[in-house]
């Protein structure tokens, strides 16, 4: 049996999930309609929205479903510059979602943010920044998808509140694997999706304070209180639903697998790997480690050759493995080439942890003879 340690990149499919998704099918209807089966329809998508606003504690009418996380970090950024919001203020490590939307609704206007060597966003650069910049849009993730450095958002948040600007938070990789409270967070907006927590892909959602006025991208019927026409995902969205619920209840379960993340950290660190974000608070299901020497490809492919999925910081959607945006931003491009990620979910055990690290020191063990027979006499 194979062992699947790539949740960041898109979780299992939780088994409440495909029961609610199967559900959702059989029951048909359009929630727009006011007939039994749009009614029954129109339940679905009220219990969803309620089970996945108690993901993040935030009120159900302030959840709007969309496709996905991407779409949900495009809504709340072109939503912040409608009204008004033009400076944006980006986190140097953030996902190509919020990155490359707010690069292409910005333009130059576009300013990123650094981190330090440990991945965290740095406030005092921050602070500097916004007595020059009038009401920024600003974009600081909860937690990062290949180190699961966890930012420290609601101090941004008391910032950027007292500046006048609009803080948009992708929480895509934090929701169900730490506790979200929406309103502590002080976020304006806040994204998320399904297939990070266990649900199906192409669905999402966009959690909205009360000062953050979405504009609508898509035009036509007035879905989602007119913030997003189109006749919703209804078996995507209940799937959703029944996953974050099965998250929420799975938080602890979460927590316990720091042990085993931390039982591969040490076992990769004794042979001198680095791990990427090593002494900050992080998801606890996630690990990224550079072994110097070996590069990503191969690490991923010697790894699934060995029946462990894992993935390098970074895969295009062409599936080519690249240098990790994320771990250069940290000033390690010299671990950039060599680093992987290995994260866990609601479905790993010890057991799989265990054989993660049982196939990579094989793997290290069989670089280093290859190296010593390479090795000029
Ligand atoms: N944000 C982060 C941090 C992610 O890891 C991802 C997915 O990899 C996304 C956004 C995009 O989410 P989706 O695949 O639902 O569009």
């Amino acid at each position: 049996m194979s062992v699947y340690l790539d949740y960041n990149a898109t979780a299992k499919v939780r088994p409440e999930a495909v029961v609610a998704v199967a559900r959702a099918l059989d029951v048909g209807g359009n929630p727009s309609s006011i007939h039994a089966a749009g009614r029954a329809a129109r339940a679905l998508l009220d219990a969803a929205r309620s089970e996945v606003a108690a993901l993040v504690a935030a009120p159900a009418e302030r959840v709007t479903f969309l496709s996905g996380g991407t779409e949900a970090s495009a809504l709340a950024i072109e939503s912040a510059l409608a009204a008004g919001h033009d400076r944006i203020i980006v986190g140097a490590t953030e996902h190509e979602a919020v990155v490359e939307t707010a690069r292409a609704a910005a333009g130059a206007a576009l300013e990123i943010w650094p981190v330090d060597e440990r991945g965290i966003a740095d406030l005092d650069w921050l602070e500097a920044r916004l007595t020059h910049a009038a009401r920024p849009l600003v974009c600081l993730m909860l937690a990062n998808n290949e180190t699961g450095v966890i930012q420290p958002v609601s101090e941004a948040a008391l910032m950027v509140r007292a500046a006048g600007g609009w803080l948009h938070v992708d929480a895509v990789q934090a929701a169900g694997k730490i506790r979200i409270d929406f309103d502590a967070l002080g976020a304006d907006t806040l994204a998320l999706s399904a297939h990070k927590v266990g649900g199906p892909q192409g669905v999402g959602a966009l959690v909205a304070g009360p000062r953050a006025q979405l504009t609508r991208q898509l035009h036509g019927g007035g879905q989602e209180r007119g913030r997003r026409a189109g006749t919703e995902n209804i078996p995507g969205i209940a799937g959703f639903g029944a996953a974050a619920a099965a998250s929420a209840a799975g938080l602890a379960d979460i927590a316990g697998q720091q042990a085993w993340r931390d039982g591969l950290a040490a076992e990769a660190a004794a042979r001198g790997a680095t791990v990427l974000g090593e002494g900050v608070s992080r998801l606890p299901q996630t690990l990224c480690f550079a072994t110097p020497g070996l590069a990503s490809e191969v690490q991923v492919m010697a790894l699934d050759l060995a029946g462990v999925m894992v993935s390098a910081g970074a895969a295009c959607s062409s599936g080519k493995v690249r240098s990790s945006r994320v771990i250069e931003a940290m000033g390690r491009d010299d671990l950039a080439p060599c680093a992987i990620r290995v994260s866990g979910g609601w479905g790993s055990s010890a057991a799989d942890w265990s054989r993660c690290a049982e196939a990579s020191a094989q793997l290290f063990a069989r670089h280093q003879s290859r190296r010593r027979a390479t090795a000029p006499a």
